[in-house]
């Protein structure tokens, strides 16, 4: 299914554990690119939805793509800024650019976690091409099981966030 919010679940602990170090802006912007093809691929009633860039060596060029993408979302941002409401979240991102390292991490993060949580799930999916057509990962987890692990990273990475924020907080 494209653009599930579950593929947020890894993402979230992963930002509870790296902090600045992780991007989940950018997680989240690679899910959304990694799920055109097969949205392009629904919308034209293709039997196959998850082709070539479902896979770990093709979700490569998106995830430069990706990159690329927010590279310049950040730019045009840069322009905006002295237009920005001063507390503004937009002002903020458009201050705290993440670092390119940053980005380049969060952006590969997010298309190879993607390939390989959408490869448990969907038996069109083929992740080892152009060398091979097998996808062992299928059904490794059931549909429920993997839903709720996302879930429960979700959580997992909401409460460690929260309790950090509630302890910087209280530090100052
Ligand atoms: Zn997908």
């Amino acid at each position: 299914m494209p653009f599930t919010p579950l593929h947020l679940g890894p993402g979230l602990v992963l930002k509870s554990a790296l902090g600045r170090h992780f991007s989940l802006l950018c997680f989240a912007g690679a899910q959304v690119v990694m799920d055109i093809e097969p949205l392009i691929r629904l919308w034209q009633g293709d039997g196959q939805v998850h082709g070539m860039t479902h896979s770990y060596l093709l979700a490569l060029p998106l995830a430069a793509l990706t990159y690329w993408l927010l590279g310049l979302g950040w730019h045009l941002l840069g322009w905006l800024q002295p237009y920005l409401s001063g507390g503004g979240w937009l002002r903020q991102l458009a201050i705290n650019p993440p670092s390119p390292c940053c980005r380049l991490c969060s952006v590969l993060l997010g298309t190879q976690s993607h390939v390989l949580l959408d490869s448990n799930m969907h038996a069109d999916l083929q992740p080892w091409r152009p060398f091979s057509e097998h996808n062992a990962a299928y059904g490794w987890l059931s549909i429920d099981e993997l839903t709720f692990g996302c879930l429960v990273c979700a959580l997992l990475g909401l409460m460690i966030m929260l309790l950090r924020a509630y302890q910087r907080r209280r530090h100052h």
